[in-house]
């Protein structure tokens, strides 16, 4: 645990602005004296794509790498052609910084709306493989734009990428008390991909033997997010499916408002990323309407990447305070919801 904390802030676009100014205040007020914080804000996003056609330049990420930690809001505007901010920005920083631990919690709080019949338990992270999968950018097209388009998007899986993600994938699953980690893939379909997976897999379940082991195909693994979440302590899947079944996951445990992620470089050769799981909801951007909650537990993964857990635990009560209190209140603006939980952590 280091005693002073210097943070990149990236707020972004549309309600980024807004809900990082209060993971910000929440952050501020949880600390103690004695550490001290210092913030740098950088202008990412649509505005700087528009004025200067960059979205992130060597000198950026050179910078950038002074940081402890990076707090993101959210990148994307639907005035830039789908795909450079997501490939220029958010890709480019995930493998400039070796972010290959996607880290996603997925925990239902007493008095939130899910919509799953009951109030099932719900408290398992996903830990999805961040660098790999279809995400490369290795594939191509061939006859473009005619009737006999090909494209191929390849998935690229190395044991070394694969081994280190399952690796990381244990541990945490061994310092949670259930000790359960299940491998989500498709390894009777994609075998080849499926096979280095799941004898990494299991060679590292080897060295585990207090970790109980699981493993389900993708498409089950969805049936049971709906109607038996329950079954799930830590999850280890490849990047293409975590993506997907993490939006699942945010949905039946509370919605995008409360889902809280980090892209996470273990061995902190290079900053680590925290954000929201939502976007820049430019439909309500501007208005004080967004929801805060999901960059404030933002900010409690990165406290206890930093290795601040008293304060991280601080931030995860008073959101479950706060959203125990919330039903049957009128709706609040942002920036209540923020005052309220720093007033919560500083109490
Ligand atoms: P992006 O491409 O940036 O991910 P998107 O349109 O796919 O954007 P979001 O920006 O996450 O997705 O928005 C999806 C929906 O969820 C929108 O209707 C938006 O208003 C709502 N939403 C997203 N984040 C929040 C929040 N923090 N509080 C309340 N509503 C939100
Ligand atoms: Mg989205």
């Amino acid at each position: 645990m280091s005693r002073s904390i210097n943070l990149a802030v990236i707020p972004g676009d549309g309600i980024g602005q807004e809900v990082v100014a209060e993971g910000l205040k929440v952050l501020s007020a949880v600390l103690p004296q004695d550490v001290k914080l210092e913030t740098k804000e950088y202008d990412f996003g649509a505005r700087r794509y528009h004025a200067t056609g960059e979205t992130l330049t060597d000198a950026d990420l050179d910078a950038l790498k002074q940081h402890d930690a990076i707090l993101l809001g959210a990148i994307g505007d639907p005035g830039v052609p789908s795909g450079v901010l997501e490939r220029g920005f958010l890709l480019k920083l995930r493998f400039a910084f070796d972010h290959h631990v996607n880290l996603r919690p997925s925990k239902l709080l007493p008095g939130v709306a899910t919509p799953l019949a009951g109030q099932p338990e719900i408290d398992f992270v996903v830990v999805r493989e961040g660098t790999e999968g279809p995400y490369t950018g290795n594939g191509g097209t061939i006859r473009k734009g005619t009737e006999h388009e090909v494209a191929t998007e390849v998935s690229v899986n190395t044991a070394f990428g694969v081994e280190r993600v399952v690796r990381d994938a244990f541990a945490r699953a061994q310092a949670r008390p259930r000790k359960k980690l299940t491998l989500v893939h498709k390894n009777n379909v994609l075998t080849f991909a499926g096979h280095l997976w799941t004898n990494i897999f299991n060679k590292v379940a080897a060295e585990y033997p207090d970790v109980t082991t699981d493993y389900i195909h993708v498409d089950a693994a969805t049936i049971y997010l709906v109607t038996d979440p329950g079954r799930f302590d830590v999850i280890v899947t490849d990047n293409l499916f975590g993506d997907i079944i993490t939006d699942l996951a945010a949905a039946v445990s509370g919605g995008i408002g409360v889902a809280a992620s980090g892209n996470i470089n273990p061995s902190r050769e290079f900053p680590s990323m925290f954000e929201p799981v939502h976007g820049s909801a430019p439909d309500i951007a501007g208005q004080g309407k967004a929801d805060p909650t999901a960059t404030v537990l933002s900010v409690a993964l990165l406290l206890r990447h930093l290795g601040h857990d008293a304060e991280a635990a601080r931030i995860e009560d008073a959101v479950s305070a706060d959203l125990a209190e919330r039903g049957g209140l009128p709706a609040r603006s942002t920036s209540d919801i923020g005052d309220a939980l720093a007033a919560r952590v500083a109490g």
